[in-house]
């Protein structure tokens, strides 16, 4: 009989986060002041994050110790599972192995809590009795409403408008954790103020919400902002993920052949596998793994963006990122896969792709959603829309192993679970989601400003 679930001890939650930097190809392009062209000094990006948590943003240490409070918390729901697709892979008749690493198990119901647990800790640590934070679909908002309650501290939680009208229940959620959730753009801050005044019925934006949760954190006492995403330190936190899944396969004797994962910042691929990157620069990998990216066809950041300098927020507040973008000024279509809907993407991750150590694929929702009704199907977990592009990315590999007859090992992570995606699910059974590709003209439209706004922001190396 084949293992359906693999699964390790509490004391094998990981003891240190894996940080890439020192593992990657080329340095990293740093963040850089639109003004002044140089990297902002500490001091800048201690005024919004943690001490700490700026510390590891730059590090080049390859190891980070997690803190025994952090594992503790860990613990509630760590280690995960790692579930071998034996019902999918029936259904699909392929001769490939399908295996998934599932964080739907954690309290907020994603991979997110590895991260806003970490942030929540170091932030208590250096007596912030605050942090605030965007939402989109309202997983990170969840996750740090979650974390800041276990560590005792409050949370202040911008949700793009459109999602808190679509998913009162993440507000709801949040709100169980003692969080005070605000629709963005709100009347809360300034920026959200003036964007109100000129458009009353703007149903906001990502990173319309940042710069709104960036404002309210400068402007008030012991208080700080977090991000759930696209940033070193957060990304790194995430590796716990990848180091598990390594010690779970080897538990079975088996190693992926490829690694599938959605990416909206990149945070829950780039945990699951860094890792295993990681075997691979140190050359203790068994066999050559692949690793995949995938995203929605309506937020093509990598497939149709161009590798530059940009904003991470609309405001065009923060310092510029060099990574794949579609601009600050998108304005994401209304997708039912929230959590993949930002303009950029991860540098690291941007990084690994253009020097060829990182594929991508795109798929739009329609193709998406029927995939995801497949897994439900055959494996009965309900998945969140955003890991369902993996799960789409699994099956065409798989139904590809059956045409050559390669016995591959395909792992995907599950980053989260979607019960609070319904209303998603039933538009799709009524046939109403769109096939949207996100046009390139539109791409080349925002190139075109963000070359006016700043001359330079194509032409750094
Ligand atoms: C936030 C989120 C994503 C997208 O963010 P990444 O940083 O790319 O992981 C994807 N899936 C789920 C379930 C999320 O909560």
């Amino acid at each position: 009989m084949s293992t359906r679930k693999i699964l390790l001890e509490e004391e094998e939650i990981p003891k240190q986060w894996y940080n890439i930097q020192p593992d990657l190809p080329k340095p990293l392009p740093p963040p850089l002041d639109p003004k002044t062209r140089a990297p902002p000094a500490p001091e800048v990006l201690e005024a919004v994050f943690a001490k700490e948590l700026v510390r590891q943003e730059v590090s080049q240490e390859r190891w980070i110790k997690i803190p025994e409070e952090v594992r503790e918390i860990y613990r509630i729901w760590r280690p995960t599972p790692l579930y071998r697709a034996l019902g999918l892979e029936k259904a699909l008749k392929t001769p490939a192995k399908i295996y998934y690493k599932y964080e739907g198990v954690s309290p907020p119901g994603s991979h997110k809590s590895n991260t806003s647990v970490a942030q929540a800790y170091f932030n208590m640590k250096e007596g912030i009795e605050c942090i605030t934070t965007e939402t989109g679909a309202g997983q990170w908002g969840s996750a740090l409403a979650f974390a800041c309650k276990m560590f005792g501290i409050k949370s202040r939680i911008y949700m793009v408008k459109v999602s808190y009208q679509q998913k009162p229940y993440r507000r709801v959620l949040m709100e169980n954790w003692g969080a005070e959730v605000f629709a963005s753009p709100s009347n809360n801050t300034e920026f959200g103020r003036k964007v109100l005044a000129e458009d009353p019925n703007n149903t906001g934006s990502l990173g319309l919400a940042i710069s709104e949760a960036m404002e309210d954190a400068l402007s008030n006492n012991a208080t700080k902002y977090a991000l759930g995403s696209v940033l070193n330190h957060v990304l790194l936190h995430q590796t716990v993920v990848g180091q598990e899944a390594l010690k779970q396969f080897e538990q079975i004797d088996e190693y992926p052949d490829i690694i599938f994962g959605c990416i909206g910042g990149g945070s829950s691929f780039s945990g699951l596998f860094w890792p295993f990157y990681y075997e691979k620069v140190a050359k203790k990998a068994p066999k050559n793994c692949e690793f995949v990216a995938v995203e929605p066809t309506a937020c093509p950041s990598i497939t149709k963006g161009k590798y530059m300098y940009d904003f991470p927020d609309v405001a065009a507040s923060g310092p510029m990122l060099k990574m794949y973008t579609l601009g600050h000024t998108f304005i994401p279509p209304p997708i039912h896969a929230g959590g993949l809907r930002y303009h950029g993407k991860a540098p690291t991750l941007c990084l690994l792709h253009k020097e060829g150590k990182v594929g991508v694929k795109a798929y739009n929702q329609v193709e998406v959603f029927e995939a995801a009704t497949m897994f439900t199907k055959t494996e009965g977990i309900i998945p969140a829309p955003e890991p369902s592009h993996a799960i789409k990315a699994t099956i065409d590999e798989a139904l590809k192993c059956k045409k050559t007859g390669e016995k591959k090992t395909i792992l995907f992570l599950l980053c989260g679970h979607g019960h609070f995606d319904m209303q998603a699910f039933d538009d799709f059974h009524a046939g109403k989601l769109v096939p949207y590709e996100y046009p390139k003209e539109k791409v080349e439209e925002a190139m075109r400003q963000l070359k006016e706004m700043v001359p330079w922001a194509n032409s750094v190396e």
